[in-house]
């Protein structure tokens, strides 16, 4: 049979042959039967060396990698084998994995495409199902948390990612350095003693070689940095301060929308959210005039608006004494302007004022568009992701996505 030829020399595995290979024409399955090579000794599932035959078990199936449209399926009478050190034990088979249905080379097939596919749509193409793409993730996820390596790391951005529909938050800690970018740790909650179990899981020697952490304003996270982490400078993320700029700014405009609405004036605000909360650069033709026309009117959103476009300005200053003199500046301006949510803003950065200026302390080396682009992605991950409820789904799935895990070894790579 042609098929065994090639497969006998292209996919082995030591001490082990392809025998005969059967097309079912229904179910379109090819079932292909592998024997040990004679004189080939069986090796202990418990210590990992050769041991004695003991006896046979039934014959199991293992699922291997599609081909032509057509499952295909390892046949094999797994062995028990008498080892000196474990007694009688299960033979271990190099293409298979403890319990799991599918063979080590279609785990790590599946996986790769669930990260460019969806899962749903993996395990359509491929002609498996939901929960077999799911345990080949797992194995992968898992294979490689157990073999990454976790020294040196000099910069850590640490955020937090709302989950599952209603308000439950996960903590996501990443690396944020030039050469490496990736998801390194997650965490249910966002409290003190989530994002605690971080540090715990690097330990204190290698928490203690961080430089640079890099945080938004949530209190929990600020009190372990400064805990766990007090020798590196802390760094308040630049995106989270924008968002919470714009989020003040949309509070403005939307009350003073409903105010004029409702005192019977032109509504001059109808659909001018986007003029106001996107970058000037990124207006459309019609945005600018809008928004051009807005600035005529005297309404505070108009005045949130400048004060929002004038505190861009920061971002430009290299010395933290001039961006420490700019801020305290523009705050004070601010706190004059009567137009609350702005004012909140304002008195939020005034007590952070030493982790923000920590920024220009830092010469401005972590952008903070790699927590955001990052942070993206997870969202994209968990987005594309129907299915994912539980938080053990949701946790292997980002690590699959974000975690630059190295992969177990195969004889041959299907992709
Ligand atoms: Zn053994």
């Amino acid at each position: 049979m042609r098929l065994i030829s090639l497969l006998n020399h292209y996919q082995r595995y030591p001490g082990f042959v392809y025998e005969n290979a059967r097309l079912c024409r229904e179910s379109q399955t090819i079932e292909i039967s592998v024997r040990p090579r004679r004189g080939s000794r069986p090796v202990c599932s418990g210590c990992d060396r050769p041991a004695t035959a003991y006896d046979h078990l039934s014959l199991r199936r293992f699922e291997f990698v599609p081909l032509w449209g057509c499952i295909v399926v390892l046949l094999y009478h797994m062995r028990r084998v008498d080892c000196r050190t474990c007694g009688v034990r299960v033979e271990t088979v190099p293409w298979g994995v403890g319990k799991h249905q599918l063979t080590k080379a279609y785990m790590l097939f599946l996986a790769h495409w669930a990260r460019k596919l969806s899962w749903q749509e993996t395990a359509r193409s491929f002609r498996s199902t939901w929960e077999k793409v799911c345990q080949s993730v797992e194995y992968v996820v898992q294979w490689g948390l157990e073999h990454r390596q976790l020294s040196s790391i000099a910069a850590i951005g640490v955020d937090e990612i709302q989950y599952a529909r209603g308000h439950k938050y996960l903590t996501l800690v990443y690396q944020i350095e030039h050469q490496c970018t990736r998801l390194l740790w997650i965490g249910r909650e966002r409290t003190t003693e989530s994002f605690a179990e971080f540090f715990t899981l690097i330990g204190a020697e290698l928490a203690g070689k961080i430089e640079f952490v890099c945080s938004d304003m949530w209190q929990p996270y600020l009190t372990v940095i400064r805990e766990r982490c007090s020798q590196a400078i802390h760094i308040l993320d630049r995106f989270h301060i924008v968002a919470k700029m714009n989020l003040a700014l949309d509070q403005v405009r939307a009350a003073e929308a409903r105010r004029l609405l409702r005192d019977g004036y032109e509504p001059v605000l109808k659909k001018t959210r986007w003029c106001v909360l996107k970058r000037k650069a990124n207006l459309t033709e019609h945005q600018r005039f809008r928004l051009r026309d807005l600035l005529r009117y005297n309404l505070q959103t108009a005045r949130a608006y400048l004060l929002k476009e004038d505190f861009q300005q920061l971002w430009d200053y290299q010395s933290p004494q001039w961006a420490g003199k700019f801020l305290d500046e523009w705050c004070a301006q601010v706190m004059r302007s009567r137009i609350e949510p702005m004012k909140k803003v304002a008195r939020t950065l005034r007590s952070h004022r030493g982790l923000l200026l920590n920024y220009f302390r830092a010469k401005k080396q972590l952008s903070s568009g790699v927590v955001e682009g990052l942070n993206n992605k997870a969202k994209l991950t968990m987005r594309k992701s129907f299915g994912f409820r539980t938080f053990r789904v949701t946790e292997i799935a980002l690590y699959h996505a974000l975690g630059r895990l190295p992969e177990p070894d195969v004889a041959h790579r299907f992709y």
